[in-house]
């Protein structure tokens, strides 16, 4: 058994989704399990109708959603037979109906709160795991749709939620492998699930690729795939720099690093689950599907480059803090993480000297009470539009010398903290927001001018 999971540039269109069909058809040997984000950039707009319906433009929402309607009759409808172009508009009205009785009730409400966005943003990945599901079967592919709330259960953090393992697990093997058992392809939507109590949950944004790692722990998949719109887990987001490589192989604790660290490519929780399982991760592109993409895998091979990666991630918050005594006070930095624990903010870089810490978090959520209650022993500062740049890879844990060769190529760039996380094998660099792209550039000059072709293409 596999896991193919389609990203929402994957399933955008007709031609897309055909193409996907295409990809599915010719893994039905292996039993595919197959997870689809929504269709293109339905989750933004959805979220942006929300926004709009909470402030008052409910008008402009239900515009909004009215066009999102076409966009799925006309793309969905191209695939269909005449004999069911009666069933799609019944889905269509149905999930369309719900969506905009939900933005007039925003409207009323006048506040756009977590589980709103959550129950809005599900839309995408009910209609278009329904809707795909209901196209395969006239593509060739005997399909059958399953609900995904109604397999991961989740805790009730809006918008974050985690799964609750093994009761999600026991569903899966009780929904999910008898489908497969009949030899029909399994298609659910990615990056929704329910509590205990129903209500309609959110892994994150970009939570279908942790949702396909939880399908494939729970079936114990041979191998989880993640088609998407590159040609793999490349050595920095290409958007970013044009001739980035890509990687053929990298380990699970560097995949791990670099989605932590802001390569969007996959959700940060995903390597949890394949982890604990030992199932490899492919990372294809749909479009590109003769490109071998990149095996995520326990151990890498060795290579010949210092790092296999940068990540990139912005909208980070510094957060300087003095002890108001001349000397670290004793449990300064215990009292401190405290704070940070009790609001739920992760801190992700931390500098520290005698008698101030500089820490980052990518979560302002908490951060007004944070302060206040580090005020009571300090003085404190936030600087907003940061970034962290990372490198990243197995071999910065036995090869000296990298942070000095990363500061020689960055002499331009302020660089405001740097520090080497815990599992040795990323060092940070925490920049403002405007030097980000630069700092890349300059790193992936420096890192990759000459690559391995063992490891890199
Ligand atoms: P999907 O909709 O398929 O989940 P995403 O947009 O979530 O796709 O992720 C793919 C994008 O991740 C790419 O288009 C690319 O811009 C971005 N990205 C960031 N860092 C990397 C990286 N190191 N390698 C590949 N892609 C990256
Ligand atoms: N559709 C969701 C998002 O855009 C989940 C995903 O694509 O992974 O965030
Ligand atoms: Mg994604």
């Amino acid at each position: 058994m596999i896991v193919m999971k389609f990203g929402g540039s994957s399933v955008e269109s007709a031609v897309a989704i055909e193409r996907v069909a295409g990809l599915v058809r010719r893994e039905l040997a292996r039993h595919p399990l197959v997870v689809v984000s929504a269709m293109g950039q339905t989750t933004r707009q959805l979220l942006a109708m929300g926004e709009d319906a909470a402030k008052g433009a409910r008008e402009q929402a239900l515009k909004k959603l009215q066009a999102l309607r076409e966009m799925y009759e006309r793309e969905i409808g191209a695939l269909l037979p005449e004999t069911s172009q009666a069933d799609l508009r019944r889905i269509l009205d149905c999930h369309f109906r719900e969506a905009g009785d939900l933005l007039e009730q925003l409207e009323e409400v006048g506040e756009f709160s977590p589980a709103s966005a959550d129950a809005l943003a599900s839309y995408g990945e009910r209609l278009s795991s329904q809707l795909i599901a209901m196209v395969f079967s006239n593509l060739g592919v005997d399909a059958a749709h399953v609900d995904a709330r109604c397999v991961v259960l989740t805790d009730t953090r809006h918008q974050a939620a985690t799964p609750l393992y093994e009761q999600t697990y026991a569903r899966i093997r009780d929904k999910i492998l008898p489908i497969i058992r009949e030899n029909k392809v399994p298609v659910l939507g990615g990056f929704i699930g329910a509590t205990q109590e129903g209500a309609t949950t959110t892994l994150g944004r970009g939570g279908s690729d942790f949702s396909a790692a939880i399908f494939g722990a729970g079936i114990s998949a041979e191998e989880i795939q993640i088609w998407t719109d590159v040609d793999g887990v490349m050595t920095c987001d290409p958007k970013l720099v044009a001739d980035a490589h890509r990687v053929k192989t990298l380990s699970f604790a560097e995949a791990a690093e670099l989605a932590y660290f802001g390569a969007k490519v996959l959700h940060p929780s995903t390597l949890l689950p394949a982890i604990e399982k030992n199932i490899p991760i492919l990372v294809l592109n749909s479009r590109r599907p003769e490109v071998p993409g990149t095996h995520i895998v326990a151990e890498a091979p060795p290579s010949g480059n210092v790092i296999k990666a940068i990540s990139c991630k912005r909208g980070i918050y510094i957060v300087n803090i003095r002890s108001t005594r001349m000397l670290m006070a004793h449990g300064f930095l215990q009292r401190i993480f405290e704070i940070f624990s009790r609001a739920e903010t992760a801190v992700d870089m931390l500098a520290s000297s005698e008698v101030s810490v500089s820490l980052t978090i990518d979560n302002p959520a908490r951060l007004s009470g944070i302060c206040e209650a580090l005020r009571e022993f300090s003085e404190v500062s936030v600087e907003e539009n940061q970034a962290i740049v990372c490198i990243v890879g197995d071999n910065l844990r036995h090869t000296p010398g990298v942070a000095a060769r990363a500061f020689g190529a960055l002499q331009e760039v302020n660089i405001r903290m740097i520090s080497q996380g815990a599992s040795l094998l990323n060092i940070g660099f925490a920049v403002s927001e405007r030097d980000a792209e630069t700092t890349v550039e300059l790193l992936h000059r420096e890192f990759f001018s000459s690559v391995d072709p063992l490891v890199f293409d």
